[in-house]
């Protein structure tokens, strides 16, 4: 599906490998059965509105714990995997060995793990890196991600209509309130693209989904442009239903 008439070509040259583990492989852009059974996709059932894995099915409308106590300002989310084993090691790679070359994998799965959300969507959004955090990688991971998915659906791509204005820490370890402190107007809606915003869906594209409290955000900050609809599609979800 992905490859170009060049491919066969190339493969004579730089034979296909395990794009994890570097094991050679028959077929470009994949990878070795230990990675993949390294992978642990989440699937039904899960929580109708943050996508976390439950533990029993109790009908289509089920919501998790947390999204009962703490109900997310966006509408729904969805995940590909847990955040671990090789999904963690695949958006380490991506991230920080600039291994871009992984964005088509990563996207086809953003596709099938997202269909729905897609579907309903008018255009897809990154989660925006602050200047200096994009200044310091040289790239943004979710644009990357963002811009190989709006290929694949032949939607729509922004990236300068959502930005970061806050260089906020991680938020593994804080509590609840410091998460919420710590994302306090981190993003803002580019003042050229408020008017576009308006009566639309909006797909948010991030690598890894940690508390939600990132999304939930900027969820916020689009709501103030009147976005009526907002999903969030990320790689990889850390435990949401243990915090
Ligand atoms: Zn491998």
């Amino acid at each position: 599906m992905f490859n170009t008439p060049t491919s066969s070509f190339l493969d004579l040259i730089l034979p296909p490998v395990c794009l994890n583990c570097h094991t050679p492989l028959s077929t470009p852009n994949s990878l070795c059965p230990p990675c993949w059974q390294g992978l642990t996709f989440i699937s039904h059932p899960i929580c109708q509105k943050t996508g976390a894995p439950l533990p029993f099915a109790i009908g289509p409308d089920a919501l998790s714990a947390q999204a009962i106590a703490h109900p997310p300002i966006y509408d729904q989310a969805r995940s590909v995997a847990h955040y671990e084993g090789t999904m963690r090691s695949l958006i380490h790679k991506l991230k920080y060995q600039d291994r871009h070359e992984l964005t088509t994998l990563l996207a086809t799965w953003l596709f099938h793990a997202g269909r729905p959300l897609i579907e309903k969507s008018d255009l897809i959004i990154p989660i925006p890196l602050h200047a200096h955090r994009l200044w310091q990688r040289r790239f943004n991971q979710s644009a990357l991600l963002a811009k190989r998915l709006g290929q694949l659906t032949q939607h729509r791509v922004s990236y300068n209509t959502l930005k970061r204005r806050k260089k906020t820490r991680s938020q593994v370890g804080l509590t609840m309130k410091e998460r919420k402190e710590n994302l306090r107007n981190a993003f803002v809606v580019n003042h050229e693209h408020k008017q576009d915003l308006a009566d639309t869906s909006v797909l948010l594209i991030d690598d890894v989904i940690t508390t939600g409290e990132t999304a939930n955000a900027a969820a916020k900050t689009l709501k103030t442009a009147r976005v009526s609809s907002i999903y969030i599609l990320s790689l990889g979800q850390v435990g949401m239903n243990s915090i």
